[in-house]
C-alpha cells in the first residue's frame, strides 16, 4: 500500500516540527512519498516563508534593498539545519540565490520556500529529493499537463527507488519556467502525486484534526467528523467550514483515492477521511456537520397572478446577472418569489437592482430584507429518511427562533434554513444540541 503524506507550512515551521514529521513518517512504512510546503508560522504573529519571499519580490520590483529580509529567510532555514545537524550546504545555496536575486523570475523566487524546506526534509528523513520543476509539468496557461506529469512522476519513482520528498506548490513548463499553484497549492501537488502513482491514501497533515461537526467558536467542543463524502465537504466548505483547498481535491476525487486530514501536533487523533462514498460503517451520525454564514440579503418580489406569467423569474435573474451578482437560493410561492444573494455582492448596487426590477417586472411589491443568516445542516444519512427536517424545524420552533427561509438540496444531503443574523449562533447551537450526536443505523 502506498501513502502520500503532505505536510503543510505549520508542520514544517521549525526543527521541532521537523522532528514530529520524522516520527510520523517513520511510524508507517507505507508513507513512502512526502510532499512539503514552505516553512510556515512558528507561532502567532510569525511569518510564513512564502509571504517573506513575496515581500522580497515586492522589494525588487520597487528597487528597495532586501538584504536584511533575505538574511531573515536564510536564518529560518539555518536554525532548522543547525538544530537538526544537517549537512546541506545551505549558506552556499542561499548565496547563489541572493547573488542573482533580481535575475530570477518572481515565481522562481517564491518557489524557493518549498525547495529549501524539501531539501532539508529529504536529508533529515534520509530520503531522495525530487525537484517539482522536473516532474510537475505546467501548460503555458498555468494548468497542469497531467499526462506528462504522470510520466515524469512515475519515472521519478523508479529512479528514486520508490520513495522521495517532493516540494509542493510549484512545477515548471516544458521550457523550464517555474510556475506556481494558487496560495496553499501544496495540497494540489500532494493530490496530483497521489493520483499519478496510484496511492491508496492521500494524507494531508496540518494543524487541525480534520473537520468539526460545528464551528467551535459557536458550539462548545463539537465532535470531529471522522468520515465525510466529497459532496458533503463541498456543502460545508461552501458555508465556511473550510480545511482543504477545493482544487486540491479533484485529482484524487476523480480516481476515488481517499484523503485523510491529520494533525501533525496530535497524530493519534483520527482526523477526517474524505471519500466518494462513506457507507462502510453501519453506525453513523445522522448529521455530518452544520455550517453557516451571516449577512445574506433576501429580495422578495410579489405580483398578483404571477403564476400565469412566463419569464418573471428569468427577468429578475437577468438583472442580477447584469450586475454580476451570483444567486444563492430562489424560494418560490404561487404569486411571489424571493432571491437570496450575498449581502457583500450587492452592497453598492441594491437600490439600482430594485429599481431595475420595478421597471422590468412591474411587481406589486418588492421588499429587501438584509441580515439573513443561512445555516446548512449537512448529512448523507438524512437522505430518504423521514422526519429529520421536521425535527430541525421543531427544535428551532421550540427555541423561539423564526425560520425565514427553507430549502433542501436535490440529493437531500443538506437542509438549509434562513434565520435572522441575531438568531444565527443560537440556531446552530439548538440544532447541534438536538442532533449533533444522533446516530443512525445505516440501511445497507
Ligand atoms: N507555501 C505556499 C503558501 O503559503 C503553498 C502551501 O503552503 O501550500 O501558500
Amino acid at each position: 500500500m502506498i501513502k502520500v503524506a503532505k505536510f503543510g507550512g505549520s508542520s514544517v515551521a521549525d526543527a521541532s516540527q521537523f522532528q514530529k514529521v520524522r516520527e510520523i513518517v517513520k511510524a508507517d512504512p507505507d508513507r513512502k512519498f512526502v510532499v512539503v510546503s514552505a516553512s510556515g508560522k512558528r507561532c502567532k504573529g510569525d511569518n510564513k516563508i512564502t509571504d517573506l519571499l513575496l515581500l522580497v519580490n515586492a522589494h525588487i520590483q520597487y528597487g528597495v534593498d532586501c538584504t536584511a529580509l533575505l538574511a531573515t529567510i536564510e536564518q529560518r532555514f539555518m536554525d532548522i539545519a543547525l538544530e537538526l545537524g544537517l549537512d546541506f550546504p545551505l549558506a552556499e545555496e542561499f548565496m547563489s540565490l541572493v547573488n542573482d536575486i533580481d535575475k530570477f523570475t518572481p515565481e522562481y523566487v517564491v518557489s524557493r520556500g518549498e525547495w529549501f524546506t524539501a531539501k532539508l526534509m529529504a536529508e533529515y528523513l534520509g530520503m531522495p529529493f525530487v525537484d517539482a520543476a522536473d516532474v510537475i509539468v505546467f501548460h503555458h496557461d498555468g494548468t497542469v499537463d497531467m499526462e506528462r506529469t504522470q510520466t515524469k512522476l512515475r519515472e521519478a519513482v523508479i529512479h528514486s527507488g520508490g520513495t522521495f520528498v517532493l516540494p509542493g506548490f510549484y512545477g515548471s513548463t516544458v521550457d523550464g519556467q517555474i510556475k506556481l499553484f494558487k496560495r496553499g497549492g501544496g495540497d494540489i501537488t500532494g493530490a496530483i502525486l497521489a493520483r499519478c502513482i496510484d496511492a491508496a491514501l492521500y494524507e494531508n497533515w496540518t494543524d487541525v484534526s480534520g473537520f468539526l461537526a460545528a464551528d467551535p467558536r459557536v458550539v462548545e467542543n463539537p465532535r470531529g467528523i471522522h468520515r465525510i463524502t466529497f459532496e458533503e465537504m463541498r456543502e460545508l466548505s461552501y458555508m465556511g467550514a473550510s480545511v482543504l483547498q477545493e482544487e486540491a481535491i479533484f485529482p484524487v476525487r476523480e480516481v476515488n483515492i481517499p484523503i485523510q486530514i491529520k494533525n501533525t501536533n496530535a497524530p493519534d487523533e483520527f482526523g477526517t477521511i474524505i471519500r466518494e462514498t462513506a457507507n462502510e460503517h453501519a453506525r453513523e451520525h445522522l448529521i455530518t456537520g452544520i455550517a453557516g454564514k451571516k449577512d445574506f440579503v433576501g429580495i422578495y418580489v410579489q405580483k398578483a397572478h404571477m403564476s400565469n406569467e412566463i419569464g418573471c423569474i428569468r427577468n429578475a435573474l437577468s438583472i442580477l446577472e447584469r450586475y454580476g451578482v451570483s444567486v444563492e437560493h430562489i424560494p418560490t410561492g404561487v404569486d411571489s418569489f424571493s432571491i437570496v444573494v450575498n449581502g457583500e455582492d450587492v452592497k453598492d448596487t441594491i437600490y439600482s437592482i430594485v429599481a431595475d426590477m420595478q421597471r422590468d417586472l412591474q411587481p406589486d411589491s418588492i421588499n429587501v430584507l438584509p441580515g439573513l443568516a443561512l445555516i446548512s445542516v449537512v448529512g448523507r444519512n438524512m437522505s430518504r429518511r423521514a422526519g429529520t427536517s421536521g425535527q430541525i424545524f421543531g427544535a428551532l420552533g421550540e427555541a423561539g427562533i423564526n425560520i425565514r427561509m427553507i430549502t433542501q438540496s436535490s440529493q437531500e444531503i443538506s437542509i438549509i434554513v434562513g434565520v435572522q443574523n441575531e438568531d444565527f449562533e443560537k440556531a446552530i447551537r439548538v440544532i447541534y444540541n438536538r442532533f449533533g450526536d444522533a446516530v443512525v443505523i445505516r440501511d445497507r
